[in-house]
């Protein structure tokens, strides 16, 4: 079933799961392992990043280095169709614009298609660490919104090769990343919000937020969209905190404020269970509020750690 189908159908705030593909060479188990003990609250779909290849240095004989493109996280697509096959319920998953021609990217479309899944979350990926910029493959695309428009195309029956005759369309509901701190390469918060509204100009049915922890910031990019013409549901993405390191790593990596309140109760924490839990009740608190202010579902990025989102959802619903 679609995403929009769920948003629409839905009496109560739905919620939603993250997680990520297992290192190459891990069993599919710890996938399951950290699914089982959330299937209990029905999440209404499950997402699943993809992550690009990255280039290693690989020490070879007489000190030569070897420089080697790997993928450290294989698997998103089989992943989806594990998750429902065993779950029964919609998986998501992530595709990008970097390292993708357009057609190894309706490639992998028909792949999804074949396999029953009826959502992708469209971005345009991030650049790889021996990249200053983002850097599109060559023959792909370079913004997000020209992924959406390619899938809109395919859901026409618009096949990449144009001599297709006959081409089945596919049907599938395209959601997109929005930043309620603005992306980190955007000038302004107001021209990062024209590129969204032209992803959702362009076939977006929804858009799922990078995560944040000051609610405020959440509501002001949501009435933000309202006033610029983005009427699609916003849905918010939550990650509890669970360690002192991520104050550094989450706002350096997301580009994103952690409020101080959060900052001084995780400095006053003696070790990581006692940040864990305050991690835990900030985003009981969030949800919360959010629910609220009215969001038509709350996203928990788990990435594979269960245990917070458990007691964060368990309080909650
Ligand atoms: P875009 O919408 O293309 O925007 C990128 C930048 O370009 C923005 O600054 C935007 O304002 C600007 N821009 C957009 N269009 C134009 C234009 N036409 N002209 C000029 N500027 C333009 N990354 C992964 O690699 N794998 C994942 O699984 C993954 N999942 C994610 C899930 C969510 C919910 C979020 C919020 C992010 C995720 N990311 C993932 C990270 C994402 O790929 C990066 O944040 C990336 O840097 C931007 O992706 P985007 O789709 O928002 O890009």
């Amino acid at each position: 079933m679609k995403v929009i189908e769920h948003l629409n159908q839905a009496k109560k705030p739905l919620i939603s799961f993250e997680i990520l593909p297992p290192l190459k060479g891990k069993s599919i188990q710890s996938i399951y392992d950290s699914i089982d003990p959330l299937m209990e609250f029905k999440p209404s779909f499950i997402n699943v990043t993809y992550h690009r290849e990255e280039f290693v240095y690989k020490k070879r004989e007489k000190g030569y280095l070897e420089k080697i493109s790997i993928k450290k996280r294989p698997g998103t697509v089989g992943i989806c169709a594990a998750i429902m096959n065993k779950y029964q319920v919609d998986a998501i998953p992530h595709i990008i614009c970097g390292g993708f021609t357009k057609e190894e990217t309706e490639n992998a479309l028909i792949d999804l298609n074949f396999l029953g899944i009826d959502n992708v979350l469209a971005l345009r990926g991030d650049p790889i660490k021996t990249e200053t910029n983002f850097v599109p493959e060559e023959g792909g695309h370079a913004y997000a919104v020209d992924l959406v428009k390619q899938i809109v195309g395919l859901n026409k029956g618009e096949y990449f090769d144009e001599d297709l005759l006959n081409a089945t369309p596919t049907d599938f509901c395209i959601g997109v990343a929005g930043y309620p701190e603005k992306h980190f390469e955007s000038p302004s918060f107001k021209n990062d919000l024209k590129h969204l509204k032209q992803k959702v100009d362009a076939g977006a049915e929804y858009i799922t937020t990078q995560l944040f922890y000051d609610n405020e910031k959440f509501k002001s990019f949501v009435i933000a969209c309202r006033e610029a013409g983005i009427n699609v549901p916003i849905i918010p993405g939550l990650k509890p905190i669970s360690n002192k390191n991520q104050l550094l790593s989450l706002s350096k990596f997301f580009h994103i404020d952690i409020p101080d309140d959060l900052v001084e109760a995780i400095e006053a924490c003696k070790n990581d269970n006692a940040v864990r839990q305050v991690g835990i009740e900030w985003a009981i608190e969030q949800s919360k509020d959010l629910i609220d202010f009215g969001v038509p579902c709350i996203h928990y990025y788990t990435m594979g750690k269960s245990i917070s989102t458990r007691e964060i959802v368990k309080a909650i619903y």
